[in-house]
């Protein structure tokens, strides 16, 4: 599985919407001269893949809506298609598109263009690896570092997810409630 495209509308810098080039599967570089959204588009993805994970507040979303001379746009997407063709996502299809839209009000997700809730898209990227606590796939400043010396336990646990185990355990706590 890898990202293949990334949509982006009224988003922080991107007003208009922007669809990139088809990414390699390998390598991929983002260029692009200071101020021009290059931390905005890597912030893009996050909104979709790990931001899901955490509560963004009215506020939180209105920083992300677009504001130009003084106007804000109502609304703003990000949409990641994935290459699915190893079936690592668990739905039938090759390509899955998952867009999450925000508005000051509104906090909605699309998974090819069927509207789902916020814990569908939690379960779908956890069973594909994506993790909750750890967002291991986002390789920020220190991060290196702090992998190295990082607990045992915490290492186990941070395996587990990127295995997409977890979220069976999870489960299973879940099923043993009743
Ligand atoms: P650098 O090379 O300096 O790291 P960059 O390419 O990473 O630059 P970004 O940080 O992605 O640049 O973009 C910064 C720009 O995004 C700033 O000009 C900032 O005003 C603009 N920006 C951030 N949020 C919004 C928003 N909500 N509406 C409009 N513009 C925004
Ligand atoms: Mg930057």
């Amino acid at each position: 599985m890898h990202i293949k495209q990334v949509v982006i509308e009224g988003f922080k810098s991107y007003k208009d919407q922007i669809a990139t080039d088809t990414f390699s599967p390998k390598h991929n570089c983002v260029v692009g001269a200071n101020g021009s959204g290059k931390s905005n588009f890597f912030h893009a993805i996050r909104f979709v893949l790990s931001d899901v994970f955490h509560t963004l507040r009215a506020e939180d979303r209105q920083a992300l809506l677009h504001e130009g001379s003084g106007n804000q746009v109502a609304s703003a997407f990000v949409e990641i298609v994935f290459d699915n063709s190893d079936g690592r996502i668990p739905v039938d299809r090759e390509e899955v598109r998952l867009r999450r839209t925000i508005g000051v009000k509104k906090d909605e997700y699309f998974l090819d263009k069927k509207h789902v809730n916020k814990s569908e898209v939690m379960n779908l990227l956890e069973s594909a690896g994506f993790s909750k606590s750890n967002p291991y796939y986002v390789v920020q400043q220190g991060k290196i570092a702090f992998l190295t010396t990082m607990r045992d336990t915490e290492r186990l646990d941070l395996l587990k997810e990127i295995g997409g185990t977890r979220v069976y355990e999870e489960r299973r706590r879940e099923s043993l409630k009743i």
